[in-house]
Protein backbone atom coordinates (compact mmCIF):
# COMPACT_ATOMS: atom_id res chain seq x y z
CA UNK A 1 0.00 0.00 0.00
CA UNK A 2 2.63 2.35 1.06
CA UNK A 3 5.37 1.32 -1.48
CA UNK A 4 1.94 1.52 -4.01
CA UNK A 5 1.75 5.59 -3.20
CA UNK A 6 5.44 6.22 -3.29
CA UNK A 7 5.58 4.36 -6.46
CA UNK A 8 2.55 6.52 -7.35
CA UNK A 9 4.33 9.73 -6.84
CA UNK A 10 8.00 8.44 -8.61
CA UNK A 11 5.45 7.88 -11.79
CA UNK A 12 3.83 11.55 -10.82
CA UNK A 13 7.74 13.02 -10.92
CA UNK A 14 8.33 11.35 -14.28
CA UNK A 15 4.96 12.44 -15.47
CA UNK A 16 6.18 16.04 -14.80
CA UNK A 17 9.71 16.26 -15.92
CA UNK A 18 10.14 17.80 -19.41
CA UNK A 19 10.62 15.27 -22.43
CA UNK A 20 7.34 12.79 -20.92
CA UNK A 21 4.76 15.04 -21.56
CA UNK A 22 2.21 12.20 -23.03
CA UNK A 23 4.01 9.06 -22.97
CA UNK A 24 1.86 6.19 -21.98
CA UNK A 25 1.42 5.98 -18.09
CA UNK A 26 2.41 2.46 -18.30
CA UNK A 27 5.80 2.90 -19.63
CA UNK A 28 6.43 5.52 -17.18
CA UNK A 29 5.25 3.10 -14.45
CA UNK A 30 7.72 0.53 -15.76
CA UNK A 31 10.60 3.08 -15.48
CA UNK A 32 9.67 4.19 -12.44
CA UNK A 33 10.09 0.71 -11.16
CA UNK A 34 12.74 -0.10 -12.54
CA UNK A 35 14.91 2.90 -11.47
CA UNK A 36 13.08 2.31 -7.91
CA UNK A 37 14.52 -1.12 -7.98
CA UNK A 38 18.12 -0.04 -9.56
CA UNK A 39 18.27 2.09 -6.48
CA UNK A 40 17.24 -0.19 -4.09
CA UNK A 41 20.14 -2.60 -5.40
CA UNK A 42 22.76 0.24 -5.59
CA UNK A 43 26.33 -0.47 -3.30
CA UNK A 44 28.40 2.38 -3.44
CA UNK A 45 32.21 2.64 -3.44
CA UNK A 46 32.22 4.85 -0.62
CA UNK A 47 34.65 7.75 -1.77
CA UNK A 48 35.13 10.10 0.89
CA UNK A 49 33.00 13.41 -0.02
CA UNK A 50 33.24 16.28 2.20
CA UNK A 51 30.12 17.68 3.47
CA UNK A 52 29.60 21.32 4.08
CA UNK A 53 26.68 22.36 5.93
CA UNK A 54 24.31 25.41 4.88
CA UNK A 55 21.67 27.77 5.05
CA UNK A 56 19.62 29.10 2.42
CA UNK A 57 17.94 25.44 0.97
CA UNK A 58 14.23 26.49 1.21
CA UNK A 59 14.54 29.27 -0.77
CA UNK A 60 16.28 27.43 -3.49
CA UNK A 61 14.29 24.37 -2.75
CA UNK A 62 16.67 22.07 -1.68
CA UNK A 63 17.71 20.04 0.86
CA UNK A 64 21.20 19.05 -0.61
CA UNK A 65 23.76 18.89 -3.61
CA UNK A 66 26.38 17.95 -4.69
CA UNK A 67 29.37 19.20 -6.68
CA UNK A 68 32.17 17.27 -8.64
CA UNK A 69 34.82 19.68 -8.57
CA UNK A 70 36.25 19.64 -5.94
CA UNK A 71 33.71 16.62 -4.90
CA UNK A 72 31.58 17.70 -1.92
CA UNK A 73 28.17 17.47 -0.65
CA UNK A 74 26.54 20.67 0.48
CA UNK A 75 23.40 20.27 3.23
CA UNK A 76 21.26 22.72 3.47
CA UNK A 77 20.72 22.91 7.43
CA UNK A 78 17.09 24.43 7.11
CA UNK A 79 15.40 22.93 5.03
CA UNK A 80 16.83 19.77 7.28
CA UNK A 81 15.38 21.61 10.11
CA UNK A 82 11.76 22.35 8.26
CA UNK A 83 11.82 18.63 7.04
CA UNK A 84 12.41 17.32 10.78
CA UNK A 85 9.78 19.47 11.90
CA UNK A 86 7.33 19.01 9.15
CA UNK A 87 7.89 14.68 10.13
CA UNK A 88 6.71 15.59 13.52
CA UNK A 89 3.80 17.89 12.37
CA UNK A 90 2.57 14.55 10.09
CA UNK A 91 3.09 12.23 12.88
CA UNK A 92 5.99 10.56 10.07
CA UNK A 93 7.95 9.72 13.05
CA UNK A 94 7.68 5.85 12.78
CA UNK A 95 8.53 6.23 8.86
CA UNK A 96 11.52 8.76 9.45
CA UNK A 97 13.11 8.68 12.67
CA UNK A 98 14.98 11.54 14.25
CA UNK A 99 17.77 12.59 12.51
CA UNK A 100 17.12 10.57 9.35
CA UNK A 101 16.35 13.47 6.85
CA UNK A 102 20.14 14.75 7.00
CA UNK A 103 21.24 11.11 6.42
CA UNK A 104 18.94 10.78 3.79
CA UNK A 105 19.97 13.96 1.81
CA UNK A 106 23.47 12.86 1.81
CA UNK A 107 22.89 9.26 0.75
CA UNK A 108 20.19 10.78 -2.03
CA UNK A 109 23.87 12.83 -3.27
CA UNK A 110 26.00 10.16 -2.92
CA UNK A 111 23.58 7.73 -5.13
CA UNK A 112 23.67 10.91 -7.50
CA UNK A 113 27.49 10.93 -7.86
CA UNK A 114 27.07 7.29 -8.34
CA UNK A 115 25.34 7.69 -10.51
CA UNK A 116 27.72 9.43 -12.40
CA UNK A 117 30.40 6.96 -13.33
CA UNK A 118 29.84 5.53 -17.13
CA UNK A 119 29.76 2.06 -16.23
CA UNK A 120 27.42 2.55 -13.78
CA UNK A 121 25.25 4.92 -15.75
CA UNK A 122 25.77 2.39 -18.74
CA UNK A 123 24.10 -0.87 -16.55
CA UNK A 124 20.78 2.14 -15.40
CA UNK A 125 20.12 3.35 -19.17
CA UNK A 126 20.14 -0.81 -19.75
CA UNK A 127 17.89 -1.51 -17.34
CA UNK A 128 15.91 1.35 -18.00
CA UNK A 129 16.21 -0.10 -21.87
CA UNK A 130 14.49 3.22 -23.36
CA UNK A 131 15.88 2.45 -27.39
CA UNK A 132 17.07 5.74 -28.75
CA UNK A 133 18.43 3.71 -31.92
CA UNK A 134 18.74 0.71 -33.38
CA UNK A 135 21.65 -0.54 -35.61
CA UNK A 136 21.74 -3.92 -36.43
CA UNK A 137 22.24 -5.43 -33.45
CA UNK A 138 23.19 -2.91 -31.66
CA UNK A 139 20.97 -0.97 -29.58
CA UNK A 140 21.98 2.91 -28.27
CA UNK A 141 19.87 3.74 -25.21
CA UNK A 142 18.49 6.62 -24.51
CA UNK A 143 18.54 8.43 -20.82
CA UNK A 144 15.52 8.69 -19.28
CA UNK A 145 14.92 11.99 -17.56
CA UNK A 146 14.37 11.93 -13.88
CA UNK A 147 15.38 8.18 -13.15
CA UNK A 148 18.22 9.12 -11.54
CA UNK A 149 16.00 11.21 -9.11
CA UNK A 150 14.26 7.99 -8.81
CA UNK A 151 17.04 6.02 -8.15
CA UNK A 152 18.40 8.25 -5.20
CA UNK A 153 15.64 8.30 -2.88
CA UNK A 154 15.27 4.53 -3.52
CA UNK A 155 18.80 4.31 -2.44
CA UNK A 156 18.54 7.01 0.42
CA UNK A 157 15.16 5.30 1.86
CA UNK A 158 17.36 1.69 1.19
CA UNK A 159 20.70 2.84 3.18
CA UNK A 160 18.76 4.72 6.15
CA UNK A 161 15.98 1.92 6.78
CA UNK A 162 13.14 4.68 5.76
CA UNK A 163 9.27 3.39 5.78
CA UNK A 164 8.56 5.77 3.24
CA UNK A 165 10.09 6.92 0.42
CA UNK A 166 11.88 10.54 0.95
CA UNK A 167 10.03 11.85 -2.13
CA UNK A 168 6.91 11.69 0.26
CA UNK A 169 8.65 14.01 2.23
CA UNK A 170 10.30 16.02 -0.45
CA UNK A 171 6.89 16.36 -1.98
CA UNK A 172 5.07 17.01 1.47
CA UNK A 173 7.66 19.91 2.00
CA UNK A 174 7.74 21.85 -0.95
CA UNK A 175 3.56 22.17 -0.31
CA UNK A 176 4.19 22.98 2.82
CA UNK A 177 6.83 25.54 1.96
CA UNK A 178 4.76 27.35 -1.17
CA UNK A 179 1.82 27.50 1.11
CA UNK A 180 3.53 29.38 3.92
CA UNK A 181 5.56 31.92 1.65
CA UNK A 182 1.93 32.64 -0.11
CA UNK A 183 0.23 32.87 3.07
ZN1 LIG B 1 18.26 14.41 -6.46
Amino acid sequence: MNDDHDLHLAVRLLAGTPTHEGRDPALLGRWARTASEFGRRMTLRHETVRVIERDGGLEAGLFARYRSRPPVVEVYADTVARAERLVAERGWRHWFPEGSVRAAALAHEQAHAWLHHAPVRAEFKRALGHTALRLGRRRLYAYVAGADEIAAHAYAQTACGLGRSPLLLTEALAAAVSFESEN
